[in-house]
């Protein structure tokens, strides 16, 4: 089991992610929030978390604050954590191996997510090698990504958040919203936000392709 992790070293890791996501368009408009558990296996959970309201592109050490299990700060400080720290916290309490928790913003997954989805469906996805990159053995596995309605109510939202995901599907949609994901580390996290990004933009490709007939150009054998 893991220990815990030093404060200064969250942070700075969660600024360079932020900062890669923002670049990328994934974190626009001080959208999203990234975490990092920082309390070791056995004790009460708290997390280093970017503070409400933070330009992801220019995050410095003093906006981050260190919550607990019920998302309020421990330490005395003039940020606000952001409402949806209760979901980091819901992640936290029952995917055990979860160090670190990325929640992003993104085109594709708010597109996706309200293509004719309703609360209580997964978007699939199988046959793919990328899929690999969240944990499976094999590209031929299908992955199943919980979608849940978008709410303000974020304290009911954490109590939904519980029945609906998995440790084996590092991840769930907010409808019109955006991407949660965690990893047993850092770089996982990242990796899974990575992987997760990718397989929207290839069901998206596919939604758009679909009734376009194959193109002879596809499928030359050569002279
Ligand atoms: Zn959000």
């Amino acid at each position: 089991m893991y220990s815990k992790f030093p404060h200064t070293e969250a942070i700075f890791i969660l600024i360079e992610a932020a900062n890669g996501f923002y670049t990328k368009n994934w974190m626009p408009g001080t959208s999203g929030n990234l975490s990092i558990r920082t309390s070791g296996a056995n004790e009460p959970l708290n997390f280093v978390i970017t503070a409400s309201g933070k330009d992801k592109g220019a995050l410095t050490p003093s906006d981050f604050v260190i919550v607990g299990v019920d998302g309020a700060p421990i330490e005395d400080t003039e940020h606000k954590s952001s409402a949806e720290t209760l979901l980091h916290a819901a992640v936290y309490q029952k995917i055990k191996e979860a160090r670190a928790v990325y929640h992003v913003h993104t085109v594709q997954a708010a597109l996706l997510s309200n293509y004719g989805l309703t609360d209580g469906e997964s978007i699939r996805f199988r046959g793919l090698e990328m899929l690999k990159g969240l944990g499976l053995d094999t590209h031929d596995t299908e992955v199943e990504l919980p979608v849940l309605e978008n709410s303000q109510d974020m304290l009911t939202l954490s109590q939904q958040l519980p029945h609906r995901i998995h440790r084996k599907v590092p991840g769930f949609l907010l409808k019109g919203h955006g991407l949660y994901t965690w990893g047993a580390s850092p770089f996982h996290a990242k990796r899974h936000i990575e992987i997760w990004q990718y397989l929207f933009e290839y069901r998206l490709g596919e939604l758009m392709l679909q009734g376009v007939p194959s193109s002879p150009a596809l499928h030359s054998v050569g002279s």
